[in-house]
């Protein structure tokens, strides 16, 4: 079965087919960073435009990467939520049209969803149940998963997500737009201890994240009089550190509080470089294992979505009867359900 993904959930134009004996045959992104630098952030309704603009041709590109037709595909996949509504909307109206002119099931997909079956793609993937820890630029999530739907949530960041706290920092650093990647590599240069930063909630004895404040501490650091910007990349050593520790010590508590052996690790945060270092580590010594996405799979990506929208249909899920452009800006994971109702 060869299923189409679609990702339009933000300022990515995702593109991807996954055939469920070959396994992924194409997959292009194009990502609109360029188009919104100059503001800073992500503007909704230039995402929006751009997707449109974008996404006949990598569907085109994404046929001929697989080197398959439009007609060979026996499923459509795309992302319903939650992200920018109008971006969103794209997506789900390319989709849907595309599955009525095609007469081939349409499957809305949560985008975290993605994001945390993701590690399933690559090649020494994880067996059910496992402990997920979602740390992208708009979540930070620890969630008991036990099948494909299954998920329930462990805790959340009370306030900023993992990888808004990397690219605020970022900004206040002065190292552009979007800067969570470069401060990882500016920490990798800088000499660690040099500035007491806060663990947030480190000993708070659940599973819930504080990141806001950690930004904050940055900040003072830098308003200070004393403050020399040659000492920036022992700032970001310092700061990553931090964020780095709590979400190490919650990883391992959800492990010890679950009773399960496996951890996995999506979102863009899970790129970085020092994250799987300490996991790594801390996990080894006591026989547990992580796992993570392919580099390249970790930022968002059509690739999860066909993925997802190909392990649903594959566990029986249809598409509805009548096509219905629907999206869902905010969508608690917690709330989806397993491909087939019990
Ligand atoms: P969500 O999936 O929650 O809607 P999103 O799609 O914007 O958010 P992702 O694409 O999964 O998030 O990840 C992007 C985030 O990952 C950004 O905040 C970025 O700064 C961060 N990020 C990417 N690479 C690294 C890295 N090496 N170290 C730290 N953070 C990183
Ligand atoms: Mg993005
Ligand atoms: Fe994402």
């Amino acid at each position: 079965m060869k299923v189409l993904g679609i990702e339009t959930s933000c300022d990515e134009t995702g593109v991807a087919i996954f055939d469920t004996t070959a396994g992924l045959l194409g997959h292009c992104v194009h990502t609109q960073i360029a188009l919104h630098a100059a503001y800073g952030g992500v503007v909704p309704e230039l995402a929006s435009r751009d997707h449109i603009r974008r996404l006949p041709l990598l569907v085109k590109q994404a046929l001929d990467a697989a080197g398959c037709e439009l007609s060979q595909l026996d499923a459509i996949a795309y992302t319903a939520g939650p992200g920018l509504a109008g971006a969103l909307l794209v997506g789900a109206s390319f989709a849907e049209s595309l599955g009525l002119a095609l007469a081939v099931p349409v499957l809305p997909i949560h985008h975290l969803e993605g994001h945390l079956l993701s590690p399933l793609l690559a090649a020494d993937a994880p067996a059910f149940p496992f402990v997920a820890l979602l740390v992208s630029g708009g979540h930070t999530q620890l969630m008991r998963v036990t099948g494909v739907g299954e998920y329930a949530l462990l805790g959340e960041s009370v306030d900023d997500a993992a990888g808004e706290a990397f690219d605020k920092t970022a900004k206040l650093l002065g190292l552009g737009y979007p800067g969570g990647p470069q401060l990882a590599a500016l920490a990798e240069r800088g000499q660690t201890g040099r500035f007491r930063l806060p663990r947030p909630m480190l000993r708070s004895g659940d599973l819930d994240f504080s990141f806001s404040g950690l930004k904050t501490a940055v900040l003072n650091v830098v308003s200070a009089p004393t403050w020399r910007a040659e000492d920036v990349a022992d700032l970001a050593t310092d700061f990553q550190a931090a964020v780095v520790e709590v979400l190490c010590a919650k990883a391992l508590r959800a492990l010890e509080q679950t009773g399960l052996v496996r951890l996995v690790v999506a979102g863009g945060v899970g790129a970085n470089r020092h994250l799987r270092e300490r996991l790594d580590a801390s996990t080894r010594r006591k026989g547990w294992r992580v796992y993570y996405p392919e580099p390249e799979l970790c930022t968002d990506n059509g690739a999860m979505i066909a993925f997802a929208g190909a392990l649903r249909a594959a566990a029986g899920q249809r598409g509805g009867e009548t096509p219905a452009v629907r999206v869902f800006p905010r969508w608690p994971l917690a709330e989806l359900h397993s491909p087939v109702q019990p």
